[in-house]
């Protein structure tokens, strides 16, 4: 993430070093959007697996 380089509209200073409730909130969501968008990937080849395995054991059964 790059949210480090923004500034603050409240205080004017780096969002980065949280010197104001505002940056301190712009800091948090920007750090949770980076850790889901680092997450979601690795949930959709989960998910992909299972389903995976959940049709080849359903083929299976069936057959
Ligand atoms: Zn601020």
């Amino acid at each position: 993430m790059t949210y480090d380089r923004l500034v603050c509209a409240n205080c004017a200073a780096p969002v980065s070093e949280g010197r104001c409730p505002v940056c301190r909130a712009n800091r948090e969501r920007l750090q949770q959007e980076g850790f889901f968008a680092g997450l979601n990937p690795m949930a959709l080849i989960a998910l992909l697996a299972v389903l995976i395995a959940a049709v080849a054991l359903l083929a299976h059964q069936t057959a």
